[in-house]
């Protein structure tokens, strides 16, 4: 009879192309009277899956002319994320209405402006629709050299910071369409599996925008707040109001720790003169309409390009430009505590 069932069982073929017998997700198998209880250990809980499964368990056992009652008890394995114990003090993430407006460019150099202070940092980039900051810190062709060991990941570090990014998991130049659980997975691991050690701070680069993907971020990262990053242009803080709007919904409420002006100008070299590229002080206003704390503004500066496209965080190379994030990164460090 227990033949007959491991017989049934291997027929039952999972993702891998591996039966569930040679997968281990059979723990035991125990004959009672007319009873078949079959014990299974999964690490996946989705309902569907577990659904699934059952249902080809028992087609299987029943195409053996076996008619005893059959039930299926099913074990959720927990991955005892007790290997490793990341202390992170404060999870910040950088957020944006629209793409292109420097949300990844000032989160790397806040990133950095918080390791200048003293601080143990890590960043996150969860950028799904455009992983950026492995270019920004020149790091992309590294990422074969990140280390899983035992299913831990060791994040890589550059200019003192402890980096992740989603984009170490897709080739240069690939599109990935992540859906929703593919994400909602890799955050869990970025969370939980990954040897951040103990950190002061963890930024996360948030995808522009407002969407699902959002939802499931906010939902599996704890964050203390949020810092926005805008141009004063109009159809950038259209998106912004949007983004304001989702993070003050009273289910998934994070304190929005205030608002950054970039590119908020640019000065003509000879005349000094500034050119509102993108409108005057669009940001700085719409901060006021929206009780929004307004963290600095950032002027539009060749060097911040060039340095982005090099891979080296600016701030590391200009003292104008890192006095300007050094005070920005204090209002934010003071937002935390209000
Ligand atoms: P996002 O993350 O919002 O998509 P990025 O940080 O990738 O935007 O920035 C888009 C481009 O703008 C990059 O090439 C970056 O170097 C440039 N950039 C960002 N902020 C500034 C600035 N203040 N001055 C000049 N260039 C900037």
């Amino acid at each position: 009879m227990k033949k007959k069932i491991e017989k049934a069982l291997k027929n039952v073929i999972i993702i891998d192309n591996k039966n569930i017998i040679e997968s281990g997700l059979v723990k035991k198998i125990d004959l009672l009277n007319n009873e078949i209880i079959i014990h299974l250990n999964l690490s996946n809980p989705a309902m569907h899956l577990k659904n699934k499964l059952i249902k080809d368990i028992t087609q299987s056992i029943r195409s053996q002319n076996i008619s005893d009652t059959i039930r299926i008890k099913t074990e959720t394995e927990i991955k005892s994320y007790t290997k490793i114990k990341p202390v992170i003090k404060n999870i910040i993430a950088v957020a944006s209405g629209k793409g292109g407006v420097g949300k990844s460019t000032i989160a790397t150099n806040i990133a950095v402006s918080l390791g200048h202070m003293g601080f143990h940092v890590g960043l996150l980039d969860a950028d799904i629709y455009g992983p950026s900051i492995p270019l920004m810190f020149n790091i992309e062709n590294k990422s074969a050299r990140l280390q899983h060991k035992n299913g831990i990941i060791n994040p890589i570090t550059s200019y003192g910071v402890k980096i992740l990014s989603i984009g170490f998991f897709s080739k240069y130049g690939q599109a990935i369409v992540w859906r929703g659980p593919m994400v909602t997975k890799v955050l869990r691991q970025f969370m939980h599996e990954t040897n951040w050690g103990e950190l002061d701070f963890l930024i996360v680069d948030l995808p522009p925008g407002t969407g699902d993907i959002h939802l499931s971020l906010l939902q599996e990262i704890p964050l203390k707040g949020i810092v926005i990053v805008s141009t004063s242009q109009k159809i950038a803080l259209s998106d912004v109001n949007r983004s304001v709007g989702m993070f003050r919904i009273q289910s998934i409420y994070v304190p929005i720790l205030g608002i950054i002006e970039n590119m908020s100008y640019l000065s003509s070299k000879k005349t000094k003169e500034k050119c509102f590229f993108f409108g005057k002080n669009g940001v700085r206003d719409f901060s006021k309409e929206m009780n929004l704390f307004f963290l600095g503004e950032i002027p539009m500066l060749q060097k911040i390009r060039e340095y982005s496209d090099l891979g080296i965080p600016v701030v590391l190379e200009n003292e104008n430009i890192r006095n300007i994030f050094l005070n920005i990164t204090k209002n934010i460090i003071n937002q935390l505590h209000e």
